[in-house]
């Protein structure tokens, strides 16, 4: 099995296990997330309204996003396969996908759905806190990875930062846009025998589970 969409409310962990899989199995980790956040930080028109739409926590139009997943759907590292994070975001990018995977020449593979109950979703993202150099993230609310020093990585002591779209208010209307618009996905994809449910609480756990729908499905 090559491909793995996560289907996950924000901060369901599905970053982090995409990490542990590329780590293990050298799947390419595509976040239309990441790099929307990477276009919208250039300097100039596009960029700023970019990064307003992003820091609302709106979905962006969705022309914007199709042509940048093409753009790096198209690019040729990605023979061992790739987890899809934060893409499709509704029904019609889901029928859209379609079409793009036909055009690129590339498999659907399985759909996850990572099910989080909301009150830990609401601190992992309030507490999450990033490194600016290497990445790495930690928490302050959840006493998971909390940062040893306040503020600095404990991996290379660069400092930390919080998204832009990573308070309280932001996550309120990404989780109803989650529920409204993302839900429906569930149903497509369970129509099309492609999906697992998996309750994503502890990270372990759900890694656990990720590899044995890998091996199942290898
Ligand atoms: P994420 O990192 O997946 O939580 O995405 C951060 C933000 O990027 C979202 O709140 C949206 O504004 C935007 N975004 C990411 N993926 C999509 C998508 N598939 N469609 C529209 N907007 C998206």
């Amino acid at each position: 099995m090559r491909n793995i969409i996560f289907i996950a409310p924000p901060a369901a962990g599905k970053g982090t296990i995409s990490e542990k899989l590329m780590d293990k199995y050298g799947y390419k980790h595509i976040s239309t997330g990441d790099i929307l956040r990477d276009m919208a930080s250039r300097d100039d028109e596009f960029g700023h309204s970019l990064k307003g739409m992003l820091a609302s926590g709106k979905l962006v139009p969705d022309e914007i996003v199709y042509e940048a997943l093409k753009r790096r759907l198209l690019m040729n590292d990605l023979e061992s396969g790739f987890i899809l994070d934060g893409f499709p975001r509704n029904l019609n990018q889901a029928r859209e996908y379609d079409k793009i995977l036909d055009e690129v020449g590339k498999k659907l593979g399985v759909v996850i759905y990572l099910d989080t109950p909301k009150d830990i979703l609401e601190k992992r993202i309030v507490g999450r806190r990033i490194c600016s150099s290497c990445g790495a993230t930690y928490n302050i609310l959840t006493g998971i990875n909390t940062p040893k020093k306040d503020g600095i990585c404990d991996k290379c002591g660069s400092q930390l930062y919080q998204r832009d779209d990573d308070n309280s208010e932001s996550f309120k209307t990404r989780y109803e846009t989650f529920i409204n618009q993302t839900y429906p996905l569930i149903d497509f994809y369970k129509k099309r025998n492609v999906l697992y449910n998996i309750d994503s609480i502890n990270p372990d756990d759900t890694m656990r589970k990720v590899e044995e729908i890998i091996n199942d499905n290898d």
